[in-house]
């Protein structure tokens, strides 16, 4: 039985590829947005030929649902003779933009040398497609499933996901009550498993001047200089800090096994008005990007903040900061014993023949929405494609790892939707 479907996978080779390059031809630009009707019509229409019942669910009340750029999510679901197991397969279809030192059309899914380029191919229209022909090889070698498979495809990945995932997690499409495992085909590798990711906790400290004329600065209180010494104590007190920090996470790549804060954007002044002015600036405010780990947690992590600005206003009584929080995610581990990690790996081991690499990511993806939202323990990240891909010029995948990966899945799918 695995070998017959292993053969359909490798019979769909061509399939496969031409499906991800239509996928990539359709430039589902995010930001703003574009297309995601079309992409997810073409998915639903390809799901439909494969035996699925398709369900187009918009983002009904979020605010970037909008009649320019609706939020349009596909959902297939192809049952078993029962209802569960139920395993998930979702792929976001968004793309980043598109940037420049591309040297092959973006979009259009060209094919060289035993690789597809275009924006949107490793991240992430080859994994997506893969799954579709994993779940599909099992259907073509006339296997019939105990337990149910469902497929979608999703938007937003790439600014949150929560038009895409988040929401298919709110209205209870994927959820603990009917979904049992969720595989994410994310550029890892097709050798790699990725079980979760790190947290996130994005803030903004302002600081608080006094406005006054730009000849007599004696007489106001500078909130630019006043950030200075906020940017100093980060620089030499915590940045060192979280250096000494470390994970039982298998963060790849290592150096972001711990802690780390970028400063992601300083704005302050009346710089952004059309004509500057002579002014004293009265407020500044400094964006930061904390990635923390699950051994410091986020009470530990937003509490050095505090701290810190504490500390640095007790120095002088004229400086003044607010923190506000932007974002927070919680990092988030599926454990290795887990059944679908169990069953991957075993895959990975008979298609590939080597053994795999259990990996957490540095960034976050929509593992979050689908652990936190949808209380789903068991998701992982597995596909085809190399995370350095992601996101740059002359983006490719290798044609040999989609197949590869998609025979890894579909041999998951049959071991973990089998008969027992
Ligand atoms: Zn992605």
């Amino acid at each position: 039985m695995m070998d017959r479907v292993l053969h359909e996978v490798e019979a769909a080779r061509d399939e496969l590829v031409d499906f991800a390059a239509e996928l990539i031809r359709i430039p589902t630009v995010n930001p703003p947005g574009d297309l995601y009707r079309e992409c997810a019509e073409t998915i639903g229409q390809r799901l439909v030929e494969f035996g699925y019942d398709v369900d187009y669910v918009t983002a009904e009340g979020r605010p970037e649902h909008t009649a320019k750029h609706p939020r349009v999510n596909v959902v297939g679901i192809r049952p078993g003779r029962q209802p569960r197991p139920l395993v998930h397969l979702n792929g976001h279809f968004d793309v980043v933009p598109v940037g420049a030192g591309w040297t092959v059309d973006p979009f259009g899914g060209l094919v060289r040398d035993g690789r597809l380029y275009g924006r949107g191919s490793a991240d992430m229209k080859a994994g997506l497609a893969a799954a579709m022909y994993a779940a599909e090889a099992i259907r073509r070698a006339g296997v019939e499933l105990a337990g149910t498979i469902e497929v979608s495809g999703t938007v937003d990945e790439e600014s949150g996901g929560f038009a895409g995932v988040a929401h298919l997690a709110e209205i209870g499409r994927i959820s603990s009550d009917r979904t049992d495992h969720v595989i994410i085909p994310e550029p890892l590798d097709v050798d790699r498993i990725c079980l979760g990711h790190r947290g996130v906790y994005w803030f903004k400290v302002t600081s608080h001047g006094r406005i006054g004329h730009g000849s007599m600065p004696f007489l106001g209180v500078n909130a630019i200089e006043q950030m200075g010494p906020v940017l100093e104590a980060v620089r030499t007190r915590l940045s060192p800090s979280l250096a000494d920090t470390s994970t039982a996470m298998p963060v790849a790549p290592p150096a972001a096994r711990r802690g780390t804060l970028n400063i992601n954007a300083i704005v302050g002044g009346q710089a952004g008005e059309a004509t500057q002015t002579p002014c004293v600036a009265d407020h500044c405010e400094a964006i930061f990007d904390r990635r923390f780990l699950v051994e410091e947690g986020f009470e530990t992590t937003r509490e050095q903040i505090v701290q810190l600005l504490d500390e640095v206003a007790r120095e002088d009584p004229k400086r003044r900061y607010e923190l506000d929080d932007l974002m927070v995610v919680h990092p988030t581990l599926t454990p290795e014993d887990d059944p679908l990690v169990r069953s991957l790996s075993r895959s990975i081991e008979h298609v590939l023949d080597r053994a795999p690499e259990m990996i957490a990511s540095p960034g976050t993806y929509d593992h979050k929405h689908v652990a936190r939202i949808a209380g789903i323990p068991s998701c992982v990240a597995y596909g085809p494609g190399q995370l350095e891909q992601a996101h740059q010029p002359d983006e490719w995948c290798g044609i040999d790892d989609m197949v590869d990966s998609a025979k890894v899945m579909a041999l998951t799918l049959l071991e973990l939707l089998a008969e027992p």
